[in-house]
């Protein structure tokens, strides 16, 4: 389509090798959904792709991120430096301006969960030891020139894009439609290959509010998905049910489990995955699970047993 080019930029993840940035011709310049992450190549990468496309980067006339995690809002700083432009975001990106003020306050809180869910010591030690080697995925502090609400609009040469609050996979998550041409900019909300991902402990329910975003994308119409990730692709009310269908799979699977013994977070994972915690996976899959019991224990169907670790029973 023209006037719209997809930014493929690499990711240093395993598993998840690139993230997309959209790139809409506005006058002059573009408007920039999406950054990709922050490290030493980065910014090269980003300047390639804006190239293959015919643009610079000092044309951004506008970045909009759809939610703070470092994939998606990582390189914002450099690029309002760079460019002069604003950038605008979701107020509710707390999650990101902590890892970027206290990092370690962060991540000793993520291993004060991933104990309390019953994760062994032995593994926590050596994830601690890993982690001087990760760069944070973050160029700097970002502090948005605009609140993304719900009824936002963002001008472009392909007409006028309306922000809608999806959050779930983040509390700081928006998607953005293009109503005319029924375009989604769906970030990590509805994503082509469906994989699930919700962030613990900055909000009562991201399950719960993750079902509610499907229901509010599901009522737009689009019939062409912009991700976060991967390709773009047209059925994406099949997708939407794929996701519900997968959430309830996952919540069953959870419940099951616990239904059986009370079990920790970390002695859930095999019975929802099949597979125990590893380095790479253990922040991802036990952040799912604890929302996964956060929700059941909204609908009142499992509580918490208080503990050193504490436990969940049906
Ligand atoms: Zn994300
Ligand atoms: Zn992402």
């Amino acid at each position: 389509m023209p006037g719209l080019y997809r930014l493929r930029l690499p990711l240093p993840w395993p598993g998840v090798p690139h993230c997309n940035a959209w790139a809409v011709q506005s006058g002059d310049g573009f408007v920039l959904f999406d950054t990709g992450m922050h490290d030493e190549d980065s910014l090269s990468h980003l300047e390639r792709a804006l190239a293959m496309c015919n643009l610079r980067l000092e044309q951004a006339r506008l970045v909009v991120c759809t939610h703070a995690h470092t994939d998606h809002c990582g390189q914002a700083a450099t690029i309002v430096e760079r460019a002069g432009c604003e950038v605008w975001m979701h107020p509710n990106h707390e999650h990101l301006n902590r890892m970027i003020e206290d990092p370690d306050a962060v991540f000793a809180r993520r291993m004060e969960v991933a104990r309390q869910s019953g994760v062994p010591e032995e593994p926590l030690r050596r994830y601690a030891a890993e982690r001087s080697t990760r760069g944070s995925g973050i160029a700097g502090p970002v502090e948005p020139d605009r609140d993304l609400l719900a009824g936002v609009t963002i001008m472009s040469d392909l007409g006028e894009w309306v922000v809608y609050e999806t959050p779930g996979h983040a509390p700081s998550h928006v998607c953005i439609f293009q109503p005319e041409r029924r375009l989604l900019i769906s970030g990590d909300h509805l994503l082509g290959r469906i994989s699930l991902y919700f962030d613990y402990g900055y909000s009562p329910d991201p399950v719960g509010e993750f079902s509610s975003s499907l229901e509010v994308v599901e009522r737009l119409g689009a019939r062409l998905c912009l991700a976060g990730h991967g390709r773009t692709f047209t059925d994406v009310h099949a997708h939407i049910r794929g996701n519900r269908t997968l959430v309830g799979e996952r919540l069953e699977r959870v419940l099951e489990a616990v239904s059986a013994q009370p079990l920790t977070a970390f002695e859930v994972v095999p019975h929802v995955y099949g597979t125990s915690l590893s380095q790479q996976n253990a922040h991802w899959l036990l952040s799912k699970i604890l929302c996964y019991l956060t929700h059941l224990q909204t609908l009142g169907k499992v509580h918490r047993i208080a503990g050193e670790p504490e436990r969940w029973s049906a």
